[in-house]
């Protein structure tokens, strides 16, 4: 194992660090066609870490093309899952290998803590690989029951040519769980990195290589949405497009699968996740816990941050003032600290973004009980207090709209029925917690709640084996399980008549 390193390690390996900056297209690093490049920033201090190819259509068209050809031929899609399970876990062991690295490119890129980098972004990520490898040369596939006189075979094809478009706040883990399994199932995958984190997908697109993923099997297009992103929507021979981003940019997506070639589109979108705490929730300070890390975790840049904490009247306030005292401890701190539990916002125009719901909370008669500002202004960065409302309504901007920052909105409810028809007021359905000791109650109440995960008496749980995904405008697909493997198949039936 790594021996753990200070913070002064850290940034002695950063002015050090010398990232990948070009697009990896057919096994190589290259510039954009365009020759264009975009300067990705550090938000802990605002200054530009390196200028990254900026790709396009034209570069789009190339990788597609690569992408295509090496499907076609059978080099990856015709490899026993035997043979992919020996390059996947040795990318898993190569992940875990440059751990410390990959970390400090994340924390880099986007302002998270180091110690969660490392542990939660690199180390999940590794376990993602690993799980898929190690998964696919035990999945079966079906013989239909029809009897003597056929025989029906029910198999998962690999799709063809795969993309992937991730977002900034987990870059490397969401980039994993959707190129793990797709890789897994024989596909030929590109992946588009958000342009505010494309550090480790090119440090990844290294590691593949090195693992013997053949040319063309894996590509990365660092570039902007509404170009490289939209190309890949909009192309002809994309047979999948696998997205993790905003509710509003899924929508896109849907509408480039319809213009184009009906590819399938699987959306993994926003939030506004309801935390819901009975009064006979058994351990009031555990409950805080989970609540203060529920919206402070990774800033609040997490899909399924708990941002609604719904209360029922004879624990709110106990439970307001600890949740107050746990955001007061977690103040922002330089990101390459090892002992940081909060880092900076992705960038000025997120933070900006953020600071204005609050501004909103506060015009709409929210009572601002903590924090509410900008923090270490002199760092050049971008942080943002953790801010706590009470005495919000459900109907407030606040309370409706997924702010993806720290900011948590407390809504007081009188009993469970009112807590549940509160916490499913709301246009998104990724996740859902529940905290009560009377077992009956979680069951009943956790089949109501309208989401694609529940959690009772804890926030975010669950590991590779479950599959996690959204309910209403938080999208369609699942990732991570067995069940992710469907989305990059075609279930095929093949009918042999034996008359
Ligand atoms: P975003 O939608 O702005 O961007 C996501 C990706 O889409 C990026 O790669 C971006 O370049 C690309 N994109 C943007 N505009 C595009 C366009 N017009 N056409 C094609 N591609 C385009 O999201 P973000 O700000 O990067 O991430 C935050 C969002 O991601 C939040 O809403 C969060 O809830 C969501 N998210 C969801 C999950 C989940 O699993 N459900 C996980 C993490 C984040």
């Amino acid at each position: 194992m790594a021996k753990s390193l200070s913070a002064d390690d850290y940034r002695q390996m950063a002015a050090e660090l010398t990232p990948r900056t070009q697009a990896f297209i057919g096994g190589q690093f290259v510039d954009a066609a365009s020759g264009k490049t975009f300067a990705t920033v550090n938000p802990a201090t605002g200054t530009v870490i390196a200028e990254i190819a900026e790709c396009d259509a034209e570069d789009v068209n190339r990788a597609v093309a690569l992408a295509r050809a090496a499907f076609d031929d059978g080099r990856w899609s015709h490899q026993s899952p035997r043979n992919r399970k020996r390059v996947l876990l040795k990318l898993a062991e190569l992940m875990r290998r440059d751990a410390q690295h990959l970390a400090l490119l994340e924390t880099l890129d986007m302002g998270k803590p180091i110690a969660e980098a490392l542990a939660v972004d690199v180390g999940s990520s590794a376990n993602c690989v690993q799980w898929y490898a190690e998964a696919v040369d035990k999945v079966y596939d079906e013989v239909s029951p029809s009897g003597p006189h056929a025989l029906g075979l029910i198999t998962r094809d690999p799709i063809g040519v795969v993309a992937c478009v991730v977002p900034w706040n987990f870059p490397l883990l969401m980039a994993s769980w959707k190129i793990a399994p797709a890789l897994a199932a024989g596909n030929s995958v590109i992946l588009k990195p958000a342009e505010q984190s494309p550090l480790t997908a090119l440090k990844l697109a290294e590691l593949c290589a090195e693992a013997g993923l053949p040319e063309g099997v894996f590509q990365v297009l660092p570039g902007f949405g509404p170009t490289a992103g939209k190309a890949l929507g909009l192309h002809m021979d994309v047979d999948c497009l696998a997205f993790t981003g905003s509710t509003e940019v899924g929508k896109l997506f849907m509408q480039y699968g319809g213009q184009s070639n009906l590819k399938r589109v699987w959306l993994e979108c926003g939030g506004k996740s309801p935390n819901v705490v009975l009064s006979d929730v058994a351990d009031l300070d555990k409950a805080a816990f989970h609540a203060a890390l529920g919206i402070f975790y990774n800033q609040g840049e997490v899909c399924t941050a708990a941002s609604r904490l719904i209360v029922e009247d004879s624990v709110h306030d106990a439970l307001l003032e600890k949740v107050i005292a746990l955001g007061q401890a977690m103040q922002p701190g330089d990101p390459l600290d090892p002992a940081t539990k909060m880092g900076a916002i992705v960038d000025q125009r997120q933070m900006q973004r953020v600071l204005g719901y609050i501004d909103q909370g506060v015009r709409e008669g929210g009572v601002l009980a903590l924090g509410g500002r900008q923090a270490r202004v002199t760092s050049g960065g971008y942080f943002i207090e953790p801010t706590i409302f009470s005495g919000i309504s459900n109907d407030m901007t606040i309370a409706r709209e997924e702010i993806f920052g720290p900011v948590l909105s407390v809504i007081r409810v009188k009993d469970a029925d009112e807590a549940i028809r509160v916490a499913n007021t709301c246009d998104y359905g990724l996740a859902a917690c529940l905290w009560t000791r009377d077992v009956t109650k979680a069951h009943t109440l956790s089949r109501k709640l309208r989401a694609g995960s529940v959690w009772v008496n804890c926030w975010d749980g669950g590991d590779m084996t479950m599959p996690f995904g959204g309910f209403k405008q938080s999208g369609n697909g699942r990732d991570k399980s067995l069940h992710a493997l469907d989305k990059y198949t075609e279930l095929k039936a093949t009918w042999i008549d034996l008359t």
